[in-house]
């Protein structure tokens, strides 16, 4: 800390205010808007970084009208910047764009704790950039002032020690900042994103977003590489674990949530840690769900459905965002500058830092667009990408690329001081180091909320009535002898996920752990047999887990995916249960005992036999540190489950992409049963031959242990004058509200969900779209009105000319508890001019 005080006062004598912003976003954008005419008709690309930051002072983007993130437009913060960048040389301006971690060989990449290495071997990144085998030494690095970040060296003493090169060794004493994937907790590890987003649940993510940040901070990590706000309608894609699914509204919501999370109000504060979020964009539209593939798109549905997510983070303050892998209609997002300059920075105001994925700038080389390195360096710095991850192309490169002028001197000041401004926001110049006392296991203050986000996040499928009439959840004490069955029923290192931190296996409470602990306090007996183990063929487990079966008065088969077939590079081409699961499972019903399913997965799996043959299934994703208590909870009925599936459930995999917000058809199947093979006129619709089109369970869904009733579905203005509706962008326009009852015997909750469906536009809209949720606990017999604000942002749809705009057109509101609700309301927007609407 005093080391750090007189570093502070050395290299930042000046104190001035900087002129007051002059340029006011509009005004740039025309001037912009200029340029880019210009230089289009020159053949230049249009819309650069470049431009942005010659088009007016050196530092005025960050005087914009409204910028996304007022703590980094803070004037202090900006003398502060203006004093540092005054003494750097391009050398040091370009360090603070680079970033690497301190991977040797084969070592894990989130490294927890000891000292680092003596030098940086980089076998692990070399085979994936050739380029950068001249073996990079971060430590060397940072002491000289030539690297400006790091990613996941995690560990207090780890992170201290490359902090302390830069901040005693190097001449500018500027500090690191350190970086890390934590996706979803740090020691004590809550549920994987698509899990906690299946809560419907902002404030949960928002209270598990603080645990893990104030435990990683602890070991010197400021920066969190999340939330990831792709959206996906397609579980062949692994990373669709990471994400919060198929919707706009409800992935809107959640990337605020992680963002108020991480960040708190105030980025400097203790604990705090700054955002990136990622992967802009619309990474989660890989062709055929095969990671690191392409995505096409039109602008309409990238700007609808795809960008609304990165839009709120961006909107609640996100301090960065990471540029995708994917290329986007051609152009790779890592140098994309409609989407980087024009979309993020000009129409949204983003003032933070752009980093981009990992040796993304590289593979700009095999994309195809850059021929070498240098012109992958230009492409993606002149779009916008500020930071250099891992790709070893912004050090070699840069240099050279702006003695040439290929790469203006502004474009480079510009990214060094949205780097700088994120480095003095968060603190770090009076905070280098870790501090406090370093979080290195489960926290056991932390345990209660992380085992409540895993109990929110389960999705009861199915539970039907056995033979007694009476449903088989939650399990009844009088069923003493438990059969627990599966590779997930006690594989502690299987509950946290793709992204599981670095815990400890001994921190994780397995199904088996917890449901010994029950069956003692009930008197009972547990049975546990593996069966298989997650991805085998081989059958030797068969036996005792039938024996198990046949000798119990329930069974519990614990099945699904192992944690390594979601999550990065974990795409899949089937939405089977792996191995010889399905097998273990159809041997085990045989043996005649009522079976509760619990599926663990990083994604929606095909259950059509399942849901045929088994009277309870519960989707429990990966649940993180306190999955066995919050399992045995649930299934016991303590707590009664209310999660709703994130992602539709396809019947078959060749559905997808398969997700509930469909555009319309010209031939909807409408009255005919698609469960019978088509016959006649029955053929000639929007249809498969072979499988309904339907999800067997679709997006919004999820049971009970309770009932719930809607009625008097409402709205309170039928008809909305089209000029109020496009005058009025920020209050709203009218109300939606239904009454909700529970109709069953226990007290429960429900996630009331309103849907909408715009009809008469002149661009067509999907058959329904998300516009509210709330999640409303009611005892048996209570009911309550639930309310809807509806305004510019639920009425408006983009049209041709990418514009958000609102029609005269009608409008029907659908509430209930899925995407399926139809109990419905109507209304209109009126033009008293005829033909006043754009149609
Ligand atoms: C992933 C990112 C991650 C980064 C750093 C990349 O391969 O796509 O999500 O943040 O690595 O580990």
């Amino acid at each position: 800390m005093p080391r750090m005080n007189s570093m502070h006062c050395n290299a930042l004598g000046l104190d001035l205010m900087p002129a007051a912003g002059f340029w006011t976003n509009a005004r740039r954008r025309s001037i912009l808007a200029s340029a880019t005419l210009c230089l289009a008709l020159v053949g230049f690309e249009p819309y650069t970084a470049a431009q942005a930051a010659t088009a007016g002072s050196p530092h005025q983007s960050n005087q914009v009208a409204h910028p996304s993130n007022a703590q980094l437009a803070d004037p202090k913060i900006e003398a502060h910047v203006d004093a540092l960048i005054g003494q750097m040389t391009l050398e040091e301006k370009i360090g603070q764009l680079v970033q690497y971690n301190d991977t040797v060989g084969d070592a894990p990449a989130m490294q927890t704790s000891g000292t680092p290495p003596v030098a940086d071997k980089q076998a692990g990144m070399d085979a994936l950039n050739p380029a950068s085998a001249n073996h990079v030494n971060a430590m060397q690095l940072a002491a000289t002032g030539r690297l400006g970040s790091m990613l996941n060296t995690v560990g207090a003493e780890r992170t201290n020690t490359y902090q302390h090169l830069a901040v005693d060794q190097s001449r500018l004493h500027i500090p690191l900042l350190f970086g890390a994937d934590v996706i979803h907790g740090f020691r004590t590890i809550y549920p994987v994103p698509l899990g906690l987003a299946a809560s419907f649940d902002p404030e949960l993510v928002v209270a598990v977003s603080r645990i893990a940040a104030e435990e990683a901070s602890t070991s010197g990590v400021r920066w969190f590489y999340s939330p990831m706000v792709d959206i996906s309608r397609d579980p062949r894609w692994g990373r669709s674990v990471e994400g919060a699914g198929e919707d706009p509204y409800l992935g809107s919501a959640m990337a605020r949530a992680y963002i108020r999370g991480y960040q708190g109000d105030d980025l400097s504060k203790p604990g705090n840690v700054a955002a990136s979020v990622k992967h802009f964009a619309a990474y989660g539209a890989a062709e055929s769900g095969r990671e690191y593939n392409t995505t096409d798109m039109s602008e309409i549905t990238l700007r609808q459905v795809y960008l609304p997510p990165y839009h709120a983070a961006v909107e609640a303050g996100a301090a960065t965002i990471m540029s995708a892998f994917n290329s986007l209609n051609g152009v790779p997002s890592s140098a994309n500058p409609f989407l980087l300059s024009k979309i993020l920075r000009g129409e949204w105001g983003f003032n933070g830092f752009v980093v981009s994925d990992y040796t993304a700038v590289m593979e700009l080389t095999h994309h195809g667009i850059a021929l070498d390195p240098a012109t992958a360096t230009r492409k993606a710095i002149n779009a916008g990408v500020d930071v250099d991850m891992m790709s070893h192309y912004y050090d070699t490169q840069l240099p050279a690329l702006i003695r040439s002028g290929l790469v203006p001197m502004n474009v480079v000041d510009e990214a060094v001081r949205r780097v700088l401004r994120v480095k003095f926001a968060t603190g770090l110049f009076e905070h280098p180091y870790a501090e406090g006392v370093e979080v290195t296991a489960a926290v056991a203050a932390h345990r209660p909320l992380v085992r409540k986000a895993a109990e929110e996040s389960f999705v009861l499928l199915q539970n039907d009535k056995l033979a007694d009439g009476a449903q088989l959840l939650p399990l009844s004490s009088l069923r003493k002898r438990v059969a627990l069955i599966g590779p997930l029923a006690d594989n502690a290192e299987e509950m946290t996920g793709a992204w599981g931190g670095t815990p400890n296996d001994r921190d994780i409470i397995t199904l088996r752990q917890a449901l010994a602990e029950r069956a003692q306090q009930l008197g009972g007996t547990l049975l546990y047999a593996r069966g298989t183990t997650i991805d085998d063929a081989s059958q030797a487990g068969f036996p005792e887990a039938i024996q198990a079966a046949q000798a119990s008065d329930v069974v519990i088969l614990a099945l699904g995916e192992s944690s390594r077939m979601s999550g990065e590079g974990g795409s899949r081409a089937s939405l089977d249960l792996p191995g010889n699961q399905q097998q273990l499972l159809e041997a085990v019903v045989a043996a005649g005992k009522p079976v509760v399913l619990l599926i663990f997965s990083g994604r929606p799996l095909v259950l059509d036999w399942a849901a045929r043959h088994i009277p309870a299934i519960m989707e429990v994703w990966f649940p993180g540190t306190e999955a066995g208590h919050a399992l045995v909870n649930v299934l016991y009925g303590d707590v009664p489950p209310s999660g709703k599936l994130p992602m539709s459930f396809p019947r078959a995999v060749g559905q997808e992409p398969l997700y509930y917000n469909q555009f319309p058809t010209g031939r909807p199947p409408t009255g005919i049963d698609l469960s019978q093979p088509p016959s006649g006129e029955a053929r000639f619709v929007s249809r498969y031959i072979d499988v309904p089109n339907s999800a067997l369970f679709p997006f919004g869904y999820g049971l009970s242990y309770s009932s719930f009733s809607y009625r008097e579905v409402k709205v309170s203005k039928t008809s909305i004058p089209l000029s109020q509706a496009l005058a009025n962008r920020s209050t709203p326009l009218l109300e939606a509200s239904a009454t909700v009852t529970n109709t069953g015997e226990r007290t429960a909750t429900e996630v009331v969900q309103c849907y909408m469906r715009n009809l008469g536009a002149s661009i067509e809209q999907p058959v329904r779209s998300l516009k509210g949720f709330e999640r409303v606990t009611l005892a048996p017999g209570e009911s309550r009105q639930v309310n809807f604000h509806l305004g510019f942002n639920e009425l408006s749809f983009f049209n041709l000319e990418s514009s958000p705009t609102i029609e005269a057109t009608q409008y029907t509101v659908r509430i209930g508890g899925s995407s399926l609700a139809n109990q419905e309301a109507s209304f209109v927007v009126v033009s008293p001019t005829p033909g006043g609407d754009s149609r």
